[in-house]
């Protein structure tokens, strides 16, 4: 039987798989329906805690587009018993789904903007979202380069969305690994090397960054050298939830709790806690 989904933030609304797709190796996604309860509504940085049901819940941001009404999609990197136990499941199987929770990316704050975006690894799937928004209302913002870099080729994800934002000529997107065979003729360097290429006023700039802390850290010291300032910065930033609402504090980040307050945060509201080893 069925749960109908609830207004109680800590009681999970149950979701059926619609779609699951293998993205790399350690990588999938999965499009989600509610079974005849409404679609959970939710802003691009947001994030979702799925469960797997007698295993656990884990925090995992929408990856799909805001604007299309066919179920909620998560991008899941396989790291631990969560996580694995939800790559078992398949096409036609129940997860549980409370959310969809925190501050988001601040789309309002990129209008009329140059837009940049670095995304390392799994850190595409948060900003997915966002570039679908910039894609759909293209004439409100300037221009837009989405920097991206992954471990090897073998871990990109959404490779023929990445072909077809390539093709288009309003957006620059640039893709590099950190190491590859001698059949890749892409670039090979961290994704901060691909910013010297592309075109943004740094003046009237906003960067969303989302990636391994190492790479935020990198990201936005190699923003700030290019000229653009920490309050035009924002990361989104991860660390071991619970609730998900603020009550539990095993996400508080100093002064902060990431799941209510975050995960994405301006730059330089968190600099000198992110730059704090192990907090
Ligand atoms: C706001 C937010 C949004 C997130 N969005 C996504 C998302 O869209 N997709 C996604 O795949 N994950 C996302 N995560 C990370 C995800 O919540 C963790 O990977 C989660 O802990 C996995 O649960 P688990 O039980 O499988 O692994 P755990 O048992 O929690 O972890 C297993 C091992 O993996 C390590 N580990 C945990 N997380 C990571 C990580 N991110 N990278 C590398 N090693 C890790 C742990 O230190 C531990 O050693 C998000 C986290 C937060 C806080």
């Amino acid at each position: 039987m069925l749960q109908v989904a609830s207004p109680d933030p800590m009681v999970p609304q149950v979701m059926r798989i619609v779609t699951r797709r293998k993205d790399a190796p350690d990588v999938f996604t999965l499009r989600l329906e509610p079974e005849g309860d409404d679609l959970p509504a939710f802003a691009p940085g947001q994030f979702n805690m799925l469960t797997a049901f007698g295993v656990g819940e884990s925090a995992i941001s929408v990856s799909g587009d805001p604007a299309k009404g066919d179920g909620i999609v998560h991008t899941i990197r396989t790291v631990g018993a969560v996580s694995r136990a939800l790559a078992g499941l398949r096409k036609g199987d129940t997860l549980g789904l409370r959310g969809p929770f925190g501050v988001g990316w601040p789309m309002e704050a990129l209008e009329g903007k140059d837009v940049v975006l670095l995304a390392g690894g799994i850190g595409l799937a948060p900003l997915r979202p966002v570039i679908y928004r910039l894609l759909a209302e293209r004439d409100r913002f300037g221009e837009v380069a989405i920097l991206y870099g992954t471990r090897s080729p073998g871990d990109i994800l959404y490779l023929r969305e990445l072909e077809s934002w390539r093709r288009r000529l309003d957006i620059d997107l640039l893709v590099t690994v950190d190491h590859a065979a001698d059949d890749w003729h892409g670039h090979v360097g961290v994704v901060t090397t691909l910013l010297p290429r592309v075109a943004f006023d740094p003046e009237n700039t906003v960067a969303l960054l989302c990636g391994p802390e190492i790479m935020m850290r990198f990201g936005v010291q190699a923003l700030g050298n290019a000229g653009v300032p920490d309050e035009a910065i924002y990361v989104s930033m991860e660390r071991n939830m619970k609730c998900a609402i603020g009550l539990c504090g095993h996400c508080q980040f100093s002064p902060v709790f990431i799941c209510k307050d975050g995960p994405v945060f301006r730059y330089d509201r968190i600099r000198y806690h992110l730059a704090l080893k192990e907090l």
